[in-house]
């Protein structure tokens, strides 16, 4: 059971120690004013993928990023993880690739409600941000 969604918790969604200290950085949890606004959207989107695949556990890899700690990763400052508004995620036994197709179609036919789709060699990326769709595929095999 999770408390913000059937299956995701706010604890998911923090900066855990251990990853943190590895850049020289502090942990931090999910700023909990952006909960209802960011993070239930997001975690919605997450359910319906997880509906899509049977249920399979879809393991949260990279949620809110503090500022510090983005950059100490390399990302942009816009990214959408500094806002609390994104995830990356793996699905056990399911291909990136397979679940980049999925997403699309599930965005196509109005069933899911997202604004950044990506795809990366082990991992996908997706977003709650408003407007078009941004999709990217970061695939290097
Ligand atoms: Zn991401």
């Amino acid at each position: 059971m999770g408390d913000i969604s059937p299956h995701f918790s706010l604890s998911e969604f923090g900066l855990p120690e251990a990853k943190a200290a590895r850049h020289g950085c502090k942990p931090a949890d999910y700023p909990p004013e952006w909960i209802e606004s960011r993070l239930a959207p997001l975690a919605k989107a997450l359910e319906v993928i997880r509906a899509e695949f049977g249920g399979k556990p879809v393991r949260v890899i990279s949620g809110y990023r503090p500022l510090d700690y983005n950059r100490a990763l390399g990302s942009e400052d816009t990214s959408q993880h500094v806002q609390g508004r994104a995830a990356d995620f793996q699905i056990d036994g399911v291909s990136p690739g397979l679940i980049y197709r999925r997403v699309l179609e599930l965005h196509r036919l109005g069933r899911i409600e997202i604004g950044g789709i990506g795809v990366y060699d082990e991992f996908n990326h997706i977003d709650v941000r408003g407007g078009a769709l941004a999709t990217w595929d970061e695939r290097t095999k």
